[in-house]
């Protein structure tokens, strides 16, 4: 996997917004987001976004919760950041997700100006930042926030998400 150095737009300085050595805490707590949607019986995905090395807004996936195609963890913790910030742009932040964003939330982070996005597990079926599709690297895009994978939290991820998808059908046969 690539991990290109970017040319484009300038950058608030990397160790303002979160440092590779950062990562595990901050994924920790986009973890501790996904284990509470579970709560709700949201696939159990996490969000935070931090900047100055503080974490700005969190949230978990609440599609099912609210009914909401667009409730992904990644756009609730960006709606969250901007409206504690008072700004839309979010060029001096990072988005730390468990699980590579999909074509909305990618699309997301580019409209918000996102500095840059950490994962943890890949998303062969929809990830659109590497798996399906490269969205953040997009030519065509007007922004290219920087990204990153976090490998030493994928089976942490990926053991959440199998459990809940276990429980799922658990509970899907002893209701038939
Ligand atoms: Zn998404």
């Amino acid at each position: 996997m690539k991990d290109r150095p970017h040319s484009g737009t300038p950058f608030a300085e990397a160790a303002t917004i979160a440092r590779p050595t950062d990562d595990d805490h901050f994924m920790r707590e986009a973890l501790a987001e996904g284990r509470l949607a579970a709560d709700h019986g949201d696939v159990p995905i996490g969000a935070a976004i931090v900047r100055d090395g503080a974490v700005i807004a969190r949230a978990g996936n609440r599609r099912e919760v609210d009914a909401d195609p667009t409730a992904h963890a990644e756009v609730i913790a960006i709606r969250e950041a901007a409206h504690a910030l008072g700004r839309w742009r979010l060029s001096d932040c990072a988005l730390y997700v468990t699980v590579e964003p999909c074509a909305m939330c990618a699309g997301a982070a580019v409209l918000a100006r996102v500095a840059l996005v950490v994962f943890s597990a890949p998303d062969e079926k929809a990830g659109a930042v590497r798996s399906v599709a490269e969205l953040l690297d997009a030519s065509w895009m007007n922004h290219n926030p920087r990204w990153r994978f976090y490998p030493q939290l994928r089976d942490e991820v990926q053991r959440l998400l199998a459990e809940f998808f276990a429980t799922q059908r658990k509970g899907r046969t002893e209701a038939d």
